[in-house]
């Protein structure tokens, strides 16, 4: 069974726009799948709707896997994580401080999250940064930081809405070089937005290409990948 399945999206906002036409997407686990358009398409939209953070005005999302489990995750909600354009880091708390705090928000001690929270750290190469602050990082580490933040829950679906568009172009080339090692190691189940077709077909496995107006879905293809795979 897909991890999520979207039957028919749509999304028409107050104004009368509508941002998404009938969109029909199965995510199955480990796929790296790109949502790929102009601005405009209804990415955004999408994720948000994915997350839960909008909802949809028909059509239907549901959750496949985990209604054959029978039961939702533990904390209620479906297991995502999402990173945003901007890193949105705590300025006044440490790196582990930052990535201790979707843990601590579960209830976790300081105590029982550090084995979690240095390996999240060690997943972006930043363990060694535990104790400092983001104004002492640079914008790429920054990005890293929220990263191993979205990873430190372990989350069933990584949400990633244009994760790298703020940073200069050789800090994006380095985190999509590490994001792809990773994904290749961890096997994390990935929807990406961008409107960078090199982003697109460099990292994902699969290509969801949008349209604007209205925000629709005009291809869904497999990408092979330019090298082997184990
Ligand atoms: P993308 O992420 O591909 O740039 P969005 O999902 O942000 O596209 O937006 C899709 C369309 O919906 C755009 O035309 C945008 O202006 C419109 N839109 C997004 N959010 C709202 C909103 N809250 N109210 C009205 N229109 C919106
Ligand atoms: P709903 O509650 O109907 O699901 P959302 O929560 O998806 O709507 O709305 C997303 C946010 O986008 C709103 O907080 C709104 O303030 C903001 N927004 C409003 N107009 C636009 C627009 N044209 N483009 C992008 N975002 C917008």
């Amino acid at each position: 069974a897909p991890i999520i399945s979207l039957k028919k999206v749509s999304k028409v906002f107050a104004n009368g726009t509508v941002a998404l036409k009938e969109m029909s997407l199965d995510i199955k686990r480990g796929e790296f799948v790109s949502l790929l358009g102009p601005s405009g398409c209804g990415k955004s939209t999408a994720l948000r709707i994915i997350a839960g953070l909008s909802t949809a005005s028909s059509g239907s999302v549901t959750w496949p896997e985990e209604a054959r489990r029978g039961k939702p995750a533990e904390d209620g909600g479906h297991e995502i994580s999402f990173v945003f354009q901007e890193p949105t880091l705590m300025p006044w708390a440490t790196v582990f401080g930052n990535v201790w705090l979707p843990l601590r928000l579960k209830g976790v001690s300081k105590r029982a999250a550090r084995d979690d929270v240095i390996a999240a750290l060690e997943m972006v190469g930043l363990e060694d940064f535990a104790d400092s602050y983001p104004r002492e990082l640079s914008g790429g580490m920054k990005m890293r930081v929220s990263i191993a933040r979205a990873l430190v829950t372990k989350p069933r679906l990584l949400l990633m809405d244009e994760p790298f568009a703020a940073l200069d172009e050789i800090t994006r080339f380095k985190l999509n070089n590490d994001l792809l090692h990773l994904w290749e190691k961890f096997g994390w189940t990935v929807i990406f937005v961008t409107h960078s077709v090199f982003e697109s077909v460099y990292l994902s496995n699969r290509i969801v290409v949008m349209a604007a107006r209205p925000g629709r879905v005009v291809e869904d293809m497999a990408v092979d990948a330019p090298y082997p795979r184990e």
